[in-house]
């Protein structure tokens, strides 16, 4: 029978799992993890390696060209039937380990981004992956967390959670720790949580009752079963191209083909030939380039502390011209040093109030002698420590017995004590808003009204102290008549004093704030603190100067959309926002036609952060809600991290580019070179093996190589991309052209020269020339400046690309084994050097060009 969990008491649920309050001990973790499995629900099975390797074979000219092969074998002509399958399965091995490759890098990236959750383990509170979560653990959730198994709610402060992803109602649902009567469906279960929902609102303690496939989020996972990996739009637009190209390349083999048999080759000849050029010319790899690339790319944005969670985002990266980004954590360093105290008379009464009031007002837990918690509640209870003996006495004397959490919509947050017989309510938060609720004020150890005087000095002092940086929270006290507190209660309040804190601004955002600049971004300040704290800050990292301006939450709401349009541009520091002011700035800026990235941290950022083009979760004080929302997760919370993420996205998408532009530049050249012996009737210049062979050692490492090119300085000297712009521009193509038609050029000086010794010479010629062109080229494409400036060396891949494929063929035209094998000639030296120097003109003639562009735009820049 089904237990039902919502029907019986907590203690009694705790006892079915051998559990307690203090969680369970090591022995049991074991035990009901080998009896109730894992929290992990079973994915879909991914593709063997066999599937992998024989899917490569997919390809209908592939097939076509192994039956050929076969046919050949037939005929007597075994050693081509050899060296085609060899290419062929060289090929697809490659393109298997390829696949294999940018797979395990995914996947890493993916077990990077995956949640953790906070336990109770043998009485110490321990942050585990959710994955290891076993049944009876005691799980800690606050807001912002996403819920990783089902549970029974044994202790809960104003919990709210959303359970949309379960059961399709976006409002959150308030749940209790009551037992519950009759027969409930799992919405209605309203002390239970379930695997797959987000807290957005308090705290509660929970048992874990489900873990894995058994949970109601497992009951349902196989609808739920990720959505395939879908194409990126770039993949796509490359496939629409790549389809387009192919119509057109086989449009020309079958013009090759019939003049072949047109020139009295035998059809089956005519036939091997046509199907090689096709393989050899069609691009294929250029969806894969674009997964390769990615995959390596993210792999190193990730060692370098931003992981991307969604590959689309990568391309966008490069676009983005506007960064929003929070102040605290993000461009401050989030380490809070209480600096100052402000309180309305100069008695130790007062100073022990304030004190008293940032202890017990507070969220921070000590465990293994370490602070844990916001940096804000530790700066204050490290405070009061340095200050006070009596600290450990204090928090057991006058425990919590209700509260009000803090969120940065209201920006306060309120405790419940009791203290000589009454309800004491203490409330800290931002001064400004905690002044507009007050009512009263203490001093010397009594209760007044507060009189306007008192207001202006406050106000003052609270402005003092913003001018200097600082972060300044408000403190207040109240007596309330229950043991409950609600939102209702924080008003009214007795003003206890302020305390002003510094948060020093990271060393590397000045830096950041100026290449910003450089790159053409602008970068924006969005902060919940106070206007003129934050104003400081921004001038201290150069974020507003004189043109720019600040404006507050309030500002910003009384700009309607077509002043706020028209003053966008000057607004550099938005203060005092709520999450929601968030989403119309971003669509502000994207109304403009700009790119926007946006961080984010709390669970009401959330919209915003899917609403941005680039939404940007803190990997250390972010919500798992905002990270869930996010397309990339800083690990270090650094601004500085995102401009390095845009610099690689804007390198990663060069960079395939580049490997596009060389795989159809090489293309280009060997269908320009048999065009046009087909034309001039003279001899083919290829055989099929010799097209396959170049394929092989051309498509594969030097075009990666080319992916693994590092960012370099002048990424970040050019404006961001256009987002609608296409890869594939008219100049684009137009070099693609030119480089193919150079190399044809060559490769067909050198096919004469070969002619004049004979057919079989003018062949070799031509393949050698072609190839080793080819490889040569690789070394122009690595970017659109020449090498001197690149640096020969600082892409070792392309040296190691270049140095294998040169020895393969160069192996092939020097010993007669696989002369033999792959119908080569012998060359003599003076036709070998001939080849060298045809197939390394190319490459001269365009770092010679390249360096005297360099050259004008230094003399006339
Ligand atoms: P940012 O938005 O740049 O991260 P922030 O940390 O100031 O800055 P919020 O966390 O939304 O933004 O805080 C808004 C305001 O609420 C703060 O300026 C402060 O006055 C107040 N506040 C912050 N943390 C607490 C807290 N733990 N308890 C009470 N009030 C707080």
């Amino acid at each position: 029978m089904r237990v039902m969990f919502y029907k019986m008491a907590g203690e009694k649920v705790l006892e079915a799992f051998d559990s307690s309050m203090d969680g369970l001990i090591e022995a049991q973790v074991r035990i009901n993890s080998d009896e109730y499995g894992k929290n992990q629900l079973t994915e879909e099975k991914k593709q063997g390696k066999l599937t992998v390797f024989l899917s490569q074979f997919k390809d209908l000219l592939v097939i076509i060209l192994m039956i050929a092969a076969i046919i050949s074998a037939f005929t007597g002509n075994l050693e081509s039937t050899f060296v085609i399958f060899a290419v062929i399965i060289l090929n697809a091995i490659l393109g298997t380990v390829q696949h294999f490759k940018a797979e395990k890098s995914l996947n890493s990236l993916k077990k990077l981004a995956s949640p953790l959750a906070k336990v109770i383990r043998a009485g110490k509170k321990c942050e585990i992956a959710a994955a290891d979560i076993v049944v009876g653990d005691i799980l800690l959730l606050e807001a912002g967390d996403m819920i990783s198994a089902d549970g029974r709610i044994l202790e809960c402060y104003s919990l709210q959670v959303n359970e949309s992803a379960l059961t399709g109602e976006s409002e959150s649902i308030t749940k209790t720790s009551d037992k519950l009567d009759g027969h409930l469906n799992p919405a209605d279960q309203v002390n239970m949580v379930f695997s797959g929902t987000q807290v957005t609102y308090g705290r509660a303690v929970v048992v874990v009752t489900k873990t894995g496939m058994n949970t109601e989020l497992g009951k349902i996972a196989q609808l739920m079963n990720e959505t395939k990996d879908r194409k990126t739009p770039l993949q796509i637009s490359l496939d629409a191209f790549g389809k387009k190209l192919s119509t057109i390349v086989l449009g020309i083999c079958v013009v090759i083909l019939i003049i072949c048999i047109y020139r009295g080759m035998s059809i089956f000849d005519a036939l091997m030939f046509a199907v090689a050029l096709a393989v050899a010319a069609i691009p294929e790899a250029l969806s894969s380039i674009v997964t390769i690339s990615l995959a390596l790319g993210t792999t190193k944005m990730a060692k370098e502390n931003a992981i991307m969670k969604d590959l689309k985002s990568v391309e966008s990266l490069g676009c983005v011209s506007i960064i929003c980004s929070d102040k605290t954590g993000t461009l401050t360093k989030n380490k809070m040093t209480v600096m100052d105290l402000f309180l309305p008379d100069e008695g130790q009464e007062s100073k022990n109030r304030i004190l008293m009031a940032a202890l017990l007002c507070n969220d921070s837990s000590v465990a293994e002698g370490k602070m844990l918690g916001d940096p804000t509640e530790i700066a204050l209870a490290e405070f009061c420590m340095h200050t006070k003996d009596d600290c450990e006495q204090i928090v057991k004397n006058y425990p919590r017995l209700a509260e009000v959490p803090f969120d940065s919509d209201r920006k306060l947050m309120s405790t419940l004590h009791e203290m000589n017989g009454s309800y004491l309510m203490l409330t800290k938060g931002a001064a400004d808003v905690l002044m507009g609720n007050t009512k009263f004020i203490y001093s010397n150890g009594l209760q007044r009204t507060i009189t306007e005087q008192d207001i202006e000095e406050i106000r003052k002092q609270n402005y003092d102290f913003s001018s200097r940086g600082l972060r300044v929270l408000g403190f207040a006290q109240k007596i309330v008549d229950t043991n409950q507190i609600s939102l209702e209660d924080e008003q009214n309040f007795v003003f206890i004093g302020l305390v002003a804190m510094m948060d020093p601004p990271r060393d590397e955002a000045k830096a950041a704030v100026s290449d910003c600049t450089r790159a053409g971004i602008m970068p924006i300040m969005i902060t919940g603190d106070h206007k003129v704290t934050a104003s400081a800050i921004a001038r201290e990292i150069g974020l507003l100067n004189e043109e720019k301006k600040a404006v507050t939450g309030s500002e910003l709401d009384e700009l309607s959309d077509e002043a706020l349009d028209q003053n966008l541009s000057n607004i550099a520091v938005y203060a005092r926002v709520t999450p929601a002011h968030k989403i119309r700035i971003v669509d502000a800026w994207q109304k403009k036609g700009h790119i926007v990235a946006m961080t984010g941290d709390g669970v009401n950022d959330a919209p915003a952060l899917k609403k941005a083009d680039i939404g940007i979760a803190m990997g250390i004080t972010g919500t798992d809600v905002s990270k869930d929302a996010a397309s990339m997760i800083l690990t270090d919370d650094n601004f500085a991290t995102i401009i390095k993420a845009i610099a690689n996205g804007r390198n990663i998408y060069n960079n395939i580019k580049n490997s596009i532009k060389f795989l159809l530049s090489g293309n280009t050249s060997g269908i320009l070179a048999v065009l046009y012996t087909s034309l001039m009737a003279l001899p083919i210049p290829f055989l099929a093996v010799h097209l396959l062979f170049i394929n092989l050692i051309t498509d594969s490492l030097p075009a990666i190589a080319i992916s693994m090119e590092k960012p370099t300085d002048n990424l970040l000297e050019e404006p961001p991309r256009d987002a609608d712009e296409s890869i594939l521009t008219k100049k684009y193509i137009g070099e693609i052209g030119i480089q193919g038609f150079i190399i044809a050029l060559f490769t067909l000086i050198a096919y004469h020269k070969g002619l004049t010794y004979g057919a079989g010479v003018a062949s070799t010629m031509a393949f050698a020339t072609l190839c080793f062109a080819r490889l040569c080229h690789g070394f122009n494409s690595r970017g659109n400046q020449s090498i001197f400036k690149l640096g020969l060396f600082s892409n070792m891949y392309s040296i190691g690309a270049f140095v294998a494929g040169s020895c393969l063929l160069f192996s092939v035209l020097m010993f007669p084994a696989l002369q033999g094998i792959f119908d080569v000639s012998d060359l003599s030296s003076e036709n070998l050097f001939f080849l060298i120097g045809c197939a390394v003109a190319p490459t001269i003639l365009i770092q010679a060009y390249r360096v005297c562009l360099e050259l004008l735009k230094k003399v006339r820049p």
